[in-house]
């Protein structure tokens, strides 16, 4: 089928586009720069435009921002809205986060209504942060965090938080009003770790994965943080498994998925690495300085439910060891 995936430059967004040409899908990506796009293009040399092309959309906080993105010849059947912003280094939460995150997924859905009736699901990468709650130490599908847009103004720091819960509660929002002809479907990744794409840049590895590097050159030598509150894991290739199966499978309409992996502690990071990359002992903290990374405010305590994601979508979770040595892998591979 001819799909459009947005935010093609983005962590995920590189291993969605692998798995559906993989799949023998023919993908459009929406991209910033054209630079952005052609090294989309570059990473799968055999592949001709006709399966693998790319339009520019500059900034998905425009509410016209897709409407000449959805069009397409032959026309989309699946849509993956993947680009949002994902970092903590904004000074307006509102401007930075909250308006791409909730007007980019608003006129994604808008664009598709009015100009692109062949799209039959549209899937949205929401985050395990739209489901958690301070209140309740278990996950389940059918929860939601309680942060609002309120909440941003006196504490910005919620503002990655919020943007995520936000955007995923219109999306909701819009299918109960607007009542499109397509379906729609969403994922919930907790932390995703994975490899990293072979043009990303060392001096801005993606968010998620910012921990492992750090850790492997050094940063966490004199004294491994504690883990905090982000302490479950995902693999990268099965989130983006997860995005072709809830676009695929028709029982996947209308359902979100938590994707969790696992556990974690920074501990284990350090210790993986140890024990994989015997040239990187040097950096790594040993003894006293590594107990602290064996904290984590979730282990034990935050249990969540991926059942949905095993059993609708077929979801096998790749280890938390797997998935560290391969993203270690790939982010050596960057600095040669
Ligand atoms: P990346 O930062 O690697 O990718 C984000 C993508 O969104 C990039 O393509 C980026 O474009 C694009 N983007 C951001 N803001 C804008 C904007 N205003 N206009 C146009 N494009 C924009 O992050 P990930 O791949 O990790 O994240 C992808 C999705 O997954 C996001 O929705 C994120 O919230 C979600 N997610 C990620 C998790 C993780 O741990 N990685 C966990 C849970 C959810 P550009 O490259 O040009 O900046």
């Amino acid at each position: 089928a001819r799909t459009l995936v947005t935010g093609g430059s983005g962590f995920i967004a590189t291993h969605v586009i692998d798995v559906l040409l993989k799949a023998g899908h023919s993908v459009v990506t929406t991209v910033r720069t054209p630079q952005k796009g052609q090294n989309i293009r570059d990473m799968h040399p055999g592949v001709p435009q006709s399966k693998l092309d790319f339009v520019i959309v500059e900034d998905i906080a425009q509410p016209d921002a897709f409407d000449q993105a959805v069009v397409s010849d032959p026309p989309f059947e699946y849509v993956f809205h993947t680009a949002s912003p994902f970092h903590y280094k904004y000074k307006d939460a509102e401007k930075e986060l909250l308006q791409p995150a909730i007007i980019g997924t608003t006129s994604i859905l808008r664009a598709i209504k009015k100009s692109a009736p062949s799209v039959k699901r549209v899937v949205v990468t929401s985050s395990l942060a739209a489901v958690r709650s301070k209140e309740k130490n278990v996950g389940g599908h059918a929860d939601w965090c309680s942060v609002t847009a309120e909440d941003v103004k006196r504490d910005p720091s919620t503002g990655y938080v919020a943007s995520k819960t936000l955007a995923e509660q219109a999306a909701w929002q819009y299918m109960k009003d607007e009542k499109p002809s397509f379906t729609l479907s969403v994922i919930n990744p907790t932390l995703v770790f994975g490899p990293v794409a072979p043009h990303s840049s060392l001096s801005s590895i993606n968010t998620s994965n910012e921990r492992v590097y750090t850790i492997m050159t050094g940063g966490a030598k004199s004294g491994c943080p504690p883990t905090g509150t982000n302490s479950l894991y995902v693999d990268v290739r099965d989130v983006a498994i997860a995005h072709l199966a809830a676009a695929e499978k028709s029982e996947a309409a209308g359902r979100r998925f938590l994707l969790v992996g696992g556990h974690f502690t920074n501990k284990q990071i350090v210790e993986i690495i140890a024990e994989s990359f015997p040239t990187l002992k040097e950096n790594l903290p040993t003894g006293e300085a590594l107990e602290k990374g064996g904290e984590a405010s979730l282990v034990g305590d935050y249990t969540f439910s991926n059942a949905q994601a095993r059993e609708v979508l077929g979801i096998e979770f790749t280890s938390l060891k797997q998935s560290l040595v391969d993203t270690a892998k790939s982010l050596q591979a960057l600095e040669q």
